[in-house]
């Protein structure tokens, strides 16, 4: 098992917009493999592939702790998944998400505790998003699936690892007036150079994987 570098912000290569899969082959699955690891290490509740510096469209989620916990509200009925025949099928994490499409976005809300590892140590502030939100996507085998979520949590998470197959980061959907770009790169500037984290990377041996060659890109 290998580990990736994730990326911060203001990293170029968050910025690319990424281009579909195509081929999906046993590398490609493999790659997934140490994306998710990735996604584990540094407790993310997503990951997207720029966030590592490959400009392809995918994601991986898992919600699993969030709705085990009462944070947010019960997942009962607020959180499907369908197959290709529109079959309703079990919920199941680590989830892989290729090329995503968000065919639904309703009921606008106000979140202000968006976070992502691109940000370590940043503060959030409010984003406007959607509650209920309708995700068709493939499987790591290419095999199309749909979710249809009104869970709080869930939602807000799709429409952000979404933006980051754009190119779009937190800042873009925050309020102008409510940050100092030159504070959060200053903050994350901090967190990488404490000496904790430090030795835990140099311990982790991340690999940086837009520098390697792909057969899937
Ligand atoms: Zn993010």
């Amino acid at each position: 098992m290998s580990l990736f570098k994730v990326l911060h912000y203001p990293h170029v290569l968050l910025r690319k917009k990424g281009t579909p899969i195509t081929n999906f082959s046993d590398n490609f699955r493999l790659f997934l493999k140490n994306f998710i690891a990735t996604m584990y290490e540094f407790d993310g509740g997503g990951l997207a592939a720029p966030q590592v510096g490959i400009a392809k469209r995918f994601f991986v989620v898992d919600f699993k702790a969030v709705f085990e916990s009462d944070k947010f509200e019960n997942k009962e009925n607020s959180f499907k998944v369908f197959d290709k025949d529109n079959k309703e099928i079990p919920a199941s994490f680590p989830m892989v998400f290729v090329n995503p499409e968000l065919v639904e976005m309703t009921e606008p809300i106000k979140v202000n505790w968006e976070g992502c590892l691109s940000f370590p140590n940043v503060e959030s502030f409010e984003t406007q998003r959607f509650l209920n939100v309708e995700i068709h996507a493939q499987n790591e085998f290419g095999e199309k699936f749909s979710v249809k979520s009104t869970h709080l949590y869930a939602s807000v998470c799709f429409q952000h690892e979404y933006d980051h197959l754009d190119g779009i980061m937190l800042p873009d959907r925050w309020n102008k007036k409510s940050f100092f770009e030159e504070n959060i790169i200053l903050d994350i500037k901090d967190f990488e150079n404490d000496p904790k984290e430090r030795k835990r990377m140099k311990k982790l041996r991340v690999i940086e994987a837009h520098k390697l060659k792909y057969d899937f890109i």
